[in-house]
């Protein structure tokens, strides 16, 4: 997120009047993000046992299993270690709400913006904050806050556990505030804990500011910096809950850590267990011979595995040749795979080479091989078992250098049973075979996928968009997805096509090809009960999203129109519309007439 799209300088006032002071901070005043945004990024799926938090899954555990794992933490590596990975751990865990919060209100008031975070540590039951002040300029990298923190559940877990003592012990909190208003603010920001209930104190109270302006942040960025022993936990917990240290990135420059870790170098995309599985399973496989079988359903990624396994293997400078044995007729399979001399069959007037010598050296590619006939089975494993082959029509053995990998997305044993597919070919063929789970069945992986999609269609299509709405990131992480990756792509680049320019993805765009949502997911209605969202997805999306697009164009006619009236003068413009001066000036920037 370009900082300089977020120039403020509020005062206090300002923000008072924006976020409300106090416990009138969860008041919804209409600025993105409301509470009820906020909330509507949390989604139960009870089906699928996954609780998400727009793109991240989230889990429901008691407070006193946190505080378990926190006293087994300072019993097994003392206090100033577990506190220190605790802090580190709260660190990444704030810097991945605010990448989530910029990442889906990036043209929002900055000031609503940063406060999301509080309210979503709110919305998490981990603590309720109250600001006392706060104030901060993103361009010149000013930031001050001053926030209580009431009924801490970390401090609960520490003094059922501990009792009061003479320290602060909200620590994972600090770390999340620090991460949070670091990646906010793409500079060092430290929080301390200047009061705290585990010391005594009647209300917690946090003061944040860059680094710089400490006095000895040393003290406080040691907890930031993982120790030698506790590297060993450190790297232990790095694959789940990957842990930022202190550097200042700029926003713009950040990724999700899930993401970065998730894209490799092959271009392959996930981080679910199925999906790493395959992955390693190719990582062992390519630098051997071995043959290797794909199997999966339709549009579960096969090729992109196959040419994945190519490219990282020894053979990765030879050709890789693929060739989809249901989409050739039968009386040319044997042509395509084998070559043709002249005259071999009538129009055949040129010696041609079949793909296994196209495929020299590289690897060659079978996909949907139990479509193949029984005899062409039969030529096939000929020229397996044998390494040579011999063009239709041809006198000549030719000797066979390619890697076999084949793909299907039948049973190949229930065919061989069914005397469709020969056994012994099957037995050549499956030497490696390797599972691509369904996409219903790698859930976690959907988040990441879809951004890629986004940026990819973004790119080729020349289309500037803003992301996904809620609405739509819910819809596609239950979505049961028969057509698997394929399908989820096709979906994206169709919502990047159909959206109006910097507007964000919404289920009207993606879903319009008759795919039946029969979703199953809970959210939080009014009164803090879940709810069935169902509704929410309803087709009627499509209108409601159309009347409120028609609600905002008139809305800024009047403005416009109030504007004009006053010559752009935005304090007299103002005045008519019973506004402040900044209240007026924020809604017509935000409307673009400004
Ligand atoms: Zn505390």
């Amino acid at each position: 997120m370009p900082s300089t799209r977020i120039p403020a300088r509020l005062s206090l006032a300002e923000m008072q009047a924006r976020i409300g002071a106090g416990s009138s901070a969860d008041v919804d005043d209409g600025l993105s993000p409301t509470l009820r945004e906020l909330t509507q990024t949390l989604s139960f799926s009870p089906g699928d046992g996954r609780i998400w938090l727009n793109d991240q899954r989230m889990v429901l555990w008691r407070s006193s299993t946190y505080g378990a794992m926190r006293r087994e933490l300072i019993a097994s590596l003392g206090q100033d270690q577990a506190r220190s990975l605790l802090t580190r751990v709260g660190y990444g865990a704030g810097a991945r709400d605010a990448e989530l919060v910029m990442r889906m209100w990036p043209g929002g008031d900055p000031a609503n913006v940063f406060n999301a975070g509080p309210r979503m540590h709110k919305l998490e039951g981990i603590v309720r904050p109250e600001t006392v002040r706060f104030e901060f300029d993103i361009g010149k990298g000013d930031f001050f806050a001053d926030f209580l923190w009431h009924d801490s559940s970390e401090d609960d877990e520490h003094i059922a556990a501990f009792g009061m003592g003479t320290e602060s012990a909200c620590w994972m909190q600090v770390g999340y505030a620090s991460g949070y208003a670091t990646a906010f603010m793409g500079k060092p920001i430290i929080y301390r804990e200047v009061a705290c209930r585990s010391a005594g104190a009647e209300v917690c109270r946090v003061v944040g500011q860059p680094a710089d302006q400490w006095d000895h942040p040393e003290q406080d960025l040691r907890y930031f910096t993982p120790q030698a022993s506790t590297e060993r936990v450190r790297r232990a917990l790095a694959p789940v809950t990957p842990v930022t240290p202190v550097t200042p990135v700029a926003p713009a420059a950040r990724r999700p850590a899930s993401a970065l870790s998730a894209q490799g170098s092959e271009g392959l995309i996930g981080i679910s267990p199925g999906f790493s599985a395959a992955r390693h399973l190719i990582e062992r496989v390519a630098p051997t011979q071995a043959s290797v079988l794909f199997t999966g359903p339709s549009g579960s990624g096969k090729e992109l595995f196959a040419q994945t396994l190519h490219a990282i293997s020894p053979r990765a400078n030879a050709p890789f040749i693929a060739i989809n044995c249901a989409a050739i007729p039968d009386t040319l399979i044997e042509s395509e795979l084998f070559g043709a001399d002249r005259g071999a069959y009538t129009g055949a007037l040129d010696a041609r080479a079949g793909r296994f010598e196209r495929a020299k050296g590289g690897t060659l590619f079978l996909d949907e091989i139990a479509s193949l006939s029984l005899i062409a089975q039969g030529k096939l494993l000929r020229a397996l078992q044998e390494r040579v082959i011999e063009r239709v029509g041809g006198q000549k053995l030719i000797a066979v250098d390619a890697r076999i990998v084949a793909a299907t997305n039948v049973d190949l044993r229930a065919e061989v049973a069914a005397g469709r597919f020969r056994e012994d070919l099957f037995f050549r063929l499956n030497v490696f075979p390797i599972a691509l789970p369904a996409l219903k069945d790698r859930r976690d992986d959907i988040p990441l996928l879809m951004e890629s999609f986004l940026r990819k269609y973004s790119l080729a299509h020349g289309r500037e968009v803003s992301g996904f709405t809620p609405r739509a990131v819910q819809a596609l992480l239950q979505y049961h997805f028969p057509g698997n990756v394929r399908e989820l792509q096709n979906l994206v680049e169709r919502g990047v096509i159909m959206v109006e320019p910097d507007e964000a993805i919404d289920v009207h765009h993606l879903f319009r090809g008759g795919e039946s949502l029969d979703v199953d997911a809970l959210g939080l209605g009014s009164g803090g009960r879940l709810v069935q969202t169902n509704a929410l997805l309803a087709p009627a999306a499509s209108s409601a999203a159309k009347g409120e697009r028609a609600a905002a164009r008139k809305s800024a006619m009047v403005y416009q129109t109030a504007l004009v009236d006053a010559r752009y003068n935005v304090a007299e413009a103002a005045r008519q519309m019973g506004l402040t001066r900044a209240q007026m000036a924020y809604r017509a920037r935000r409307l673009g007439l400004l």
